[in-house]
């Protein structure tokens, strides 16, 4: 099938209507400057975990989260949800929390969320096997609440390793939540979108866009999550270099 068609095919799984992109294509994407050689573009949180997470293997990691009682969620959880998908990922895709069915199943965004962020992953010619997905909390939290900022604390080093595990050349992060804790702002995610930000020391590109739930009970917003992507892909296209710069 020609690339167009296929493009096609996927936009409508994502339930969107193939029409006409209303933001010609840039030749670069823009892109917020990278930071002065060894400053954080985005400030390092506090955390409570500890210091030696930064040290672990894929192995150890996996277990350390597994086993993790740092924060009150461990009592109510099922499992700890890790990640899932390619340790050398070119995309690595950041959401919030596992739900219901992520906590039973330990595997992330697996349920209607999960479907579709499955249909946008494919739009941009990747699925769970050649991505990284993976949540700022690694267990979920009763009800689905948001979560409270010491939980956040008690994980941020997991994603951190993770994130320097894999190195990607692109973080997708998914949500409102995943974007502010990932950019460390509270500001709005209609403010975040739409131009590459820049994670941590190693100033790797991350595009914010809106979280698939969202996108489910908000359909009309999906033309916008195309843009998003859209501006993710141009920027994961990128040679490393520039994106280093
Ligand atoms: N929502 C998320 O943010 N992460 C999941 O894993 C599932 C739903």
């Amino acid at each position: 099938m020609p690339e167009r068609a296929r493009q096609l095919a996927y936009l409508q799984r994502m339930g969107i209507e193939a029409w006409v992109r209303r933001v010609p294509p840039t030749a670069e994407a823009p892109m917020e400057p990278a930071p002065p050689a060894g400053a954080m573009s985005s400030p390092a949180p506090q955390s409570v975990a500890d210091d030696a997470v930064a040290a672990l293997d894929w192995t150890a990691l996996r277990e350390r989260v597994l086993g993790c009682t740092a924060c009150q969620l461990h009592a109510t959880r099922t499992q700890a949800v890790f990640g899932v998908g390619n340790p050398d990922a070119d995309w690595l895709i950041v959401g919030e929390a596992p739900g219901a069915e992520e906590d039973r199943r330990g595997e992330p965004f697996v349920g209607r969320a999960g479907q579709l962020l499955d249909a946008i992953l494919r739009a941009a010619g990747q699925d769970r096997r050649s991505a990284y997905i993976a949540n700022i909390l690694k267990c979920r939290p009763p009800n689905n609440r948001d979560p409270e900022p010491e939980e956040i604390g008690c994980c941020q080093d997991y994603l951190a390793r993770q994130i320097a595990l894999i190195r990607p050349r692109l973080i997708l992060a998914v949500g409102r939540i995943a974007a502010q804790h990932l950019l460390a702002t509270d500001q709005p995610i209609g403010r975040l979108r739409g131009r590459v930000h820049r994670w941590g020391e190693a100033g790797i590109p991350l595009v914010v866009t809106y979280h698939p739930a969202y996108l489910l009970r908000s359909p009309g917003e999906k033309r916008k999550a195309w843009e998003d992507l859209q501006l993710a892909m141009q920027s994961a296209r990128q040679p490393v270099e520039a994106a280093e710069q």
